[in-house]
């Protein structure tokens, strides 16, 4: 890699503004299996010792000005943005998303920093009316103290930056724990924030390769007060039963089953570039990526037709090829299930449009799959597929297929393609989901909530909603005047 790229490549924790750790753990280029650097693999001590120095460091940071937390913010944004190309290259090597994708993620995690970095001028407190002559009613807004947060491998950079820019903006300090996978991104974030000037302690990063030991301590130790994390929807249940024992606040954001409604009243090549880039993305491994997509019978073969068509273009490589749109799985885990899930929807009478099997390059290269004759019996619409499959299903009637939409314990991003504005209004209103793209098929922004219902989580990101997580409401009466 090149020599700036090479500033940006930490192989140690950051614990109370000190590098610490032996490089132990290999992370590896998933294009091509290549080691890329070492990171430590941290224990309880450590994950012990980063949250005192996050809790020491609290009462420092949440006295400062709104405006130098401000200023210190809008350092590391500027940052962030003057090394985009040499983080995204670092992302796209360690995860395996094409290189234009990974910039887009910086592009995107930044533009958390920059709103947060705002929004710290914006915590508001209230006056209320009072209940009793000779006193008044406050309210403060105060920020709960340390948080931890534990991240995952699919959008390395911005689910860091979308967790710890708004704590750090009201005045929290935080200790990140990154996916084993891709922990060289928040390593990189870590030494832009230290050279931006956030104080040792504030941010603190802990790399391990034993996420259940370490995650224990960061949901139960006294000292935290939040914990805040992306992930599935098993590991949020552990946490949040963790986090029980002491009542901390916990911000979950798990797993999803989107489902892509096409109505006979669409604009279908809308609804094909939506699908496509909905589906494709991240070569599937993203939490909203749609996982299921019905169709409207007279609509149905055109829309299979001309999906298909645009996901045999997709080209196939490593993130780093010119050109490319999707790149390898995270693991052989994932592709794994990719696999199993395709074999177990055939096996129950889904005929592969194109594509379904392991790509020509090997390693963890899926070829872009479209199946049609799906139904609810195969696992590509129970679970997460995590891969470049989009499963077609016929419906004929609309009640019928918001029914079936919402028949999942999951309850993140939905989306569909409709024209009739009775019919808009209706199925928006009728989906138990936490974001709904209306004739969109990409959502996510800094400037709105982010954030699912049933299953799929607690809380949202982003956008003002985005501080409440970090904030505690306090009540003052003030007697006696
Ligand atoms: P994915 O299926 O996307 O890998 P996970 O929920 O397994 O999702 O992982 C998301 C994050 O949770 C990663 O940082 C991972 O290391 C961490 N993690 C996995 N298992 C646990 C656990 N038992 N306790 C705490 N964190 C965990």
């Amino acid at each position: 890699m090149d020599k700036k790229v090479m500033t940006l490549l930490k192989t140690q924790a950051l614990i109370d503004g000190a590098w610490v750790g032996t490089p132990a753990m290999p992370v590896t280029d998933k294009a091509t299996g290549e080691e890329i650097a070492r990171v430590p693999d941290l224990g309880v001590a450590e994950a012990k010792a980063a949250i005192e120095a996050a809790h020491n460091a609290f009462p420092a940071w949440s006295k400062l000005l709104a405006k130098e937390r401000t200023a210190i913010l809008r350092r590391w944004y500027e940052l962030i943005i003057e090394h985009a190309d040499e983080l995204a290259l670092l992302l796209s090597k360690e995860q395996g998303k094409p290189l234009s994708e990974a910039r887009g993620e910086i592009m995107y995690g930044a533009g958390f920093v920059e709103f947060f970095a705002e929004q710290a001028k914006r915590v508001y407190g209230e006056t209320l009316p009072t209940f009793k002559a000779g006193a008044r009613t406050v309210i403060l807004k105060q920020p709960v103290g340390v948080v931890t947060a534990i991240t995952p491998w699919n959008f390395p950079n911005a689910m860091i930056t979308r967790k710890v820019s708004p704590a750090l903006a009201v005045g929290c300090t935080a200790v990140v724990k990154p996916a084993e996978d891709t922990p060289l991104s928040a390593l990189a974030l870590a030494e832009l924030a230290v050279r931006a000037g956030v104080p040792k302690g504030v941010l603190n990063v802990i790399t391990t390769a034993d996420a259940a030991t370490v995650g224990k301590e960061l949901s139960t130790n006294p000292l935290v007060r939040v914990v805040t994390f992306t992930g599935s929807t098993e590991v949020g249940r552990i946490l949040m039963g963790q986090a029980a024992s002491t009542i901390k606040k916990v911000s979950l954001e798990l797993g999803g089953n989107a489902p892509f409604i096409v109505f006979d009243d669409a604009d279908i090549d809308q609804a094909v570039a939506g699908a496509l880039a909905s589906k494709f993305r991240n070569a599937g491994q993203t939490c909203v990526c749609a996982n299921r997509i019905y169709v409207q019978d007279k609509v149905y073969d055109a829309f299979a037709e001309k999906l298909s068509a645009g996901a045999a273009k997709l080209k196939v490589g490593a993130g780093t090829e010119s050109g490319v749109e999707i790149g390898p799985l995270i693991n052989e885990a994932g592709i794994a299930k990719v696999e199993d899930h395709v074999a177990d929807a055939v096996n129950k009478g889904a005929r592969v449009l194109i594509g379904g099997s392991r790509h020509d390059r090997g390693g963890t290269f899926f070829q872009p799959t479209v199946l049609a004759n799906v139904d609810s019996s195969m696992k590509v619409t129970r679970e997460e597929t995590f891969g470049p499959v989009a499963p077609l299903f016929r419906f004929t009637d609309e009640a019928d297929v918001v029914a079936q939409a919402n028949d999942t314990q999951f309850g993140l991003a939905a989306y569909f393609y409709a024209r009739d504005i009775g019919r808009v209004w209706r199925v928006a209103e009728a989906l138990e989901y936490g974001m709904v793209g209306v004739n969109e098929g990409v959502m996510s922004t800094e400037l709105a909530p982010f954030g699912g219902v049933k299953q799929s989580g607690l809380g949202r990101e982003g956008s003002h909603h985005g501080i409440e997580e970090f904030l505690d409401t306090k009540y003052v009466l003030m007697g006696g005047l």
